[in-house]
């Protein structure tokens, strides 16, 4: 079956240059040139991953990206935020809310293909329903469910704090650098940088609450998650 990605943006020439180059690849594409209709189309057809730009007539990227991530229905589904700045403080805002990762226009169509593809084939590699589960401390990963719970919280995580939470665990006890993690989490061809790691690990340890110390770093390597009762 043909993965489908929906491509949420207004300017037509990126529009039609995407879907040639996602079509050649053999995905299905369905698009939106406003956010409303981005997030409709989101919802009715629940795509595999979603291309959407931050400057939007109506609803902006930030916002539809949010209303996603709110809505159990498309909170799993990867977004990658496509901006025109090359601002640092939009894939900083992009990164805190959620999104898998972002493109800097004017892009690669090669690249951006090779970041999509890597988002999906680390999807396929989370093992389905089988009943995977880890458990560190306080905290219980449920792979095939797809989720995580904290005491007695269930916690609300985006696709990649789910993936980077899961490779901490599974590591409990040992220090993973920040590259190990970008490979681990984000895949050998994202070119992320420590800052890339550190934001999500900030985003994470929010989450965690009361047990965000549990995430622990380790000066000038990297973090571990810490499964000693002490902790
Ligand atoms: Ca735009």
């Amino acid at each position: 079956m043909n993965r489908t990605i929906l491509v949420i943006e207004d300017e037509t020439d990126i529009l039609t240059l995407l879907r040639h180059y996602l079509k050649q690849e053999h995905f299905e594409v369905v698009t939106a040139q406003n956010g409303y209709d981005g997030l409709t189309q989101a919802r009715a057809i629940h795509p595999d991953l979603i291309l959407l730009d931050l400057m939007l007539p109506g609803l902006d990227g930030l916002s539809v990206n949010r209303s996603l991530k709110k809505d159990p229905l498309t909170a799993g589904i990867p977004v990658v935020i496509l901006t025109a700045k090359g601002d640092e403080t939009d894939r900083i805002i992009g990164l805190e809310l959620g999104a898998d990762d972002y493109i800097v226009k004017p892009f690669n169509p090669k690249e951006l293909l090779a970041r999509v593809k890597a988002i999906l084939r680390r999807l396929e590699q989370e093992p389905p329903a089988g009943g995977e589960r880890y458990k560190a401390g306080p905290i219980e990963v449920d792979v095939s469910r797809h989720e995580v719970r904290a005491g007695d919280h269930l916690l609300d995580l985006t696709a990649k704090e789910f993936s980077l939470l899961l490779t901490l665990v599974r590591n409990a006890g040992h220090v993973l650098d920040r590259e190990t993690l970008l490979d681990l989490v984000w895949g050998s061809e994202y070119e992320g940088t420590d800052r890339t790691v550190d934001v999500h690990i900030r985003r994470l340890r929010k989450k965690l609450g009361d047990f965000q110390d549990r995430i622990v770093t380790v000066k000038q390597i990297g973090y571990k998650f810490s499964d000693a009762e002490s902790a």
